[in-house]
């Protein structure tokens, strides 16, 4: 295992940057968010850590790629910053994410509510869900693992099409695995940045996607026309557990971070590091380090510490999202689903450490 440990002064530079005008924007912060923020670069601190490479097939050794600190960030022409016009993001489901409606719907409504809060004060929008034929994508069964893809290119198409006026993104999200090509086995998600478009799979972070009794092999398939959509009706779902959540959160808000023109962390451990299999990116913490936090304050403009206390709100709040009202229909509408927050449980605890560090309190949270 090999550690990248960058020097309290690179890091200082990196965070503040030595342009005057954005040093004086620096100290223009509250005093609290510049405490928190100054972690980065204080020898002691344990809130943020460097990053870790465990294996040559970890992203950093295997994609070089140069670093981008704040102010390259700053400066570059290409990024898309919300405006009072273009001010929601908008999610689109596409099939179904849970294995019956209530889940679906409450589990995309859980990671509303967390891109609510991690990119705090944004619009978070929701778009009626659609069926994968809906969509006119290429599909197909893959060869080493046997189950369904959807093409992630006419995917993107789609939703470019879908994107309302004023949307800064749309990015669509699915419980099918993804292809970029043909020649390719699989991808995790694509996006487009000038496009403000980006769709993304959570197939492969159920428990099972990789083990041999997966349910999702549609061995037997075999495919009577191109706009034959059938075989996506009753296809197989995970279950929605904890993991699950944790994992599709992380993926959102690291590809939103993208379309926002973050690029690959290469500073301390942060959401946006990059990651090459899911092992990686399990390692990869759900906070952003100092330097990309920046980055998405000076886009989005919230308080840091705000925005802190809206993601510990989101899991506190481990409540279903809607109350249900008393069923009509069907017997599954009386299931009253909690949010499955136990695996956020020590981020939480780290945010409040965040929170102390920041107002310069002692915690009020311990673990035993
Ligand atoms: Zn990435
Ligand atoms: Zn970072």
């Amino acid at each position: 295992m090999q550690t990248i440990r960058h020097s309290e002064q690179t890091l200082r530079a990196a965070l503040i940057s030595k342009n005057p005008v954005l040093v004086s924007q620096y100290e223009k912060l509250g005093a609290a968010e510049r405490r928190l923020m100054n972690e980065a670069f204080r020898p002691a601190s344990d809130l943020f850590e460097p990053i870790t490479l465990h294996s040559q097939s970890d992203w950093i050794t295997s994609h070089p790629e140069p670093p981008q600190d704040f102010e390259e960030f700053f400066n570059d022409p290409s990024r898309k910053t919300p405006s009072p016009e273009k001010h929601s993001i908008y999610i689109q489901c596409i099939g179904s994410l849970g294995n019956t409606r209530v889940i679906s719907e409450e589990y995309i409504k859980w990671l509303k509510g967390y891109c609510e809060a991690f990119f705090y004060g944004l619009t978070v929008k929701l778009l009626e869900p659609v069926p994968v034929t809906a969509t006119k994508c290429s599909f197909r069964v893959n060869d080493n693992t046997q189950n369904l893809q959807i093409h992630a290119g006419h995917i993107l198409k789609f939703l470019k099409k879908k994107k309302p006026e004023d949307a800064f993104c749309i990015v669509g999200i699915t419980m099918i695995d993804l292809y970029p090509r043909n020649s390719w086995n699989f991808v995790f998600g694509q996006a487009s940045l000038t496009d403000g478009v980006g769709i993304f799979s959570f197939a492969r972070y159920g428990s099972d996607f990789y083990s041999s009794s997966y349910e999702g092999k549609a061995k037997a398939f075999q495919k009577k026309s191109s706009s034959d959509y059938s075989v996506f009706d009753d296809y197989y779902i995970p279950a929605v557990t904890s993991v699950l959540l944790l994992r599709s959160c992380k993926t959102l808000t690291h590809e939103i971070g993208h379309i926002f023109g973050l690029r690959h962390c290469q500073w301390l451990a942060c959401l946006m590091q990059g990651s090459n299999h899911l092992e990686e990116a399990d390692r990869r913490p759900l906070h952003l380090c100092p330097i990309c936090l920046r980055k998405l304050q000076c886009a989005i403009g919230f308080n840091i510490i705000e925005r802190y206390k809206a993601l510990v709100r989101w899991i506190d709040d481990d409540s279903a999202d809607t109350p249900r009202v008393t069923p009509k229909h069907s017997r599954e509408d009386n299931v009253n689903l909690p949010k499955p927050v136990e695996a956020f449980k020590e981020w939480k605890e780290w945010i409040i450490k965040c929170l102390a560090v920041a107002q310069k309190s002692e915690p009020s949270y311990r673990s035993n």
